[in-house]
C-alpha cells in the first residue's frame, strides 16, 4: 500500500516536471523587415507590454556582415531572441558575433542570454545593465510576460560596458557606439552609428507613432540628444519603438519635446500648480498617437518637476 502511494507520487512529480519542460513556448510570430542592404529589423507593436504581446513592442535589428551578424537590442525574452534568430537563419545562417544594447530598459535586452548561450556573442551595453540587474531578481518583463514567453530568460552580465565613444569593426562594417553621457531617455542611452552606411540606431531617444515614456528621462536631455543626432549624417534612423525609419524618423520626437518644454515652462511662468498642470498642458497635436492617454500626463508631470527646478 505504502509503495503504491509512493509510486503514485513519483509518477505525478515526473509528469509535472515533464509538462513544465515541454510547455509550448509563446509564438511571437516574428517576421523581419528588410530596411536596407544587409539590415533587417523586427518592428514591435506600438503599445505597452502586455501578456498578449509578450513584450513584442520594441524594435530589434540584425546587421549582416561577411563575418557574422551584429544584433542591436535583443528584445524582451530568451524566446523572442531565439525565434528572431530562427527566422534570420532562414535568410542566412550566420553566427551572431556582437550584441549591442541601447539602454537599460529590459524590453531591449532580456534576449541577451540566447546570444550568449548559442554563440558566445560579445555583449555590449551600458554599465547600468550590469550594476542594476541581477539574475534571480525579477524585472518589469518578468512581471508582465506569460511564463511561456519569459521561460529560459536569464540575466547575464555584459562583456563590455560603454562609457565613452567606441568603434567596432565586423566583416568590413564599422559601428560607432556613442554614449549620450547626459540623462535623456535614461541616464545610460547609447546610439549606434554606421558612418559609411549613414544608418543611425537611436534607441528610445526616438520613438514615432506613439508617445514616449519619460519616466527615467529628462526633457532638456532629450532635446540635447536629438540635437546631437541631428548633426550626424544619416539617411536611415531606427527608432526604439515605431515604424518610421526615413529622414522624418525623429520629427515627432523633436516636436514633442519642444512643445512639452515650451508649454510646461509657460505654465510655470503663469504660476500653474503641479496638481493642475495636466489640465493646462494638453499637447493636443499628439492626441491620436498610441498611449497618449497613459503616458502623456505622466510626461507632463515629470517635465513640470524637472523644469520647475531649472528656475
Ligand atoms: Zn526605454
Amino acid at each position: 500500500m505504502k509503495h503504491t502511494i509512493l509510486w503514485g507520487m513519483a509518477v505525478a512529480l515526473a509528469l509535472t516536471l515533464l509538462t513544465a519542460n515541454t510547455e509550448k513556448a509563446f509564438d511571437y510570430k516574428l517576421s523581419p523587415k528588410k530596411v536596407s542592404t544587409n539590415l533587417w529589423c523586427f518592428f514591435g507593436a506600438i503599445e505597452k507590454p502586455t501578456k498578449e504581446n509578450a513584450g513584442n513592442m520594441v524594435n530589434t535589428c540584425y546587421v549582416k556582415t561577411k563575418d557574422g551578424y551584429l544584433v542591436l537590442d535583443t528584445g524582451p525574452s530568451y524566446q523572442y531572441a531565439l525565434q528572431a534568430y530562427n527566422v534570420m537563419s532562414k535568410i542566412e545562417k550566420l553566427p551572431v558575433k556582437y550584441v549591442i544594447n541601447t539602454h537599460e530598459h529590459d524590453d531591449h535586452w532580456l534576449g541577451n542570454n540566447f546570444y550568449k548561450k548559442e554563440f558566445n556573442a560579445t555583449l555590449i551595453g551600458p554599465e547600468s545593465i550590469n550594476s542594476e540587474y541581477q539574475e534571480g531578481v525579477p524585472t518589469r518583463m518578468h512581471a508582465i510576460l506569460p511564463k511561456s514567453a519569459i521561460k529560459d530568460t536569464h540575466i547575464v552580465k555584459l562583456d563590455k560596458t560603454i562609457n565613452k565613444r567606441f568603434s567596432l569593426e565586423l566583416g568590413g562594417e564599422k559601428f560607432d557606439i556613442i554614449p549620450i553621457e547626459i540623462k535623456a531617455h535614461t541616464d545610460n542611452d547609447i546610439i549606434v552609428y554606421m558612418p559609411e552606411r549613414k544608418i543611425l540606431f537611436a534607441g528610445d531617444l526616438v520613438m514615432n507613432g506613439r508617445i514616449t515614456s519619460g519616466r527615467d528621462g529628462s526633457v532638456m536631455g532629450q532635446i540635447k540628444a536629438l540635437e546631437m543626432m541631428e548633426k550626424l549624417a544619416w539617411d536611415i534612423m531606427i527608432p526604439g519603438h515605431g515604424f518610421i525609419v526615413d529622414k522624418t524618423a525623429m520629427d515627432e520626437s523633436k516636436l514633442y519635446f519642444k512643445l512639452l518644454k515650451s508649454r510646461v515652462l509657460e505654465a510655470i511662468e503663469n504660476d500653474v500648480e503641479a496638481t493642475e498642470i495636466n489640465e493646462v498642458v494638453i499637447l493636443k497635436e499628439f492626441k491620436d498617437k498610441a498611449m497618449y492617454e497613459i503616458l502623456n500626463p505622466r510626461n507632463v508631470s515629470s517635465a513640470f518637476d524637472e523644469l520647475e527646478m531649472l528656475e
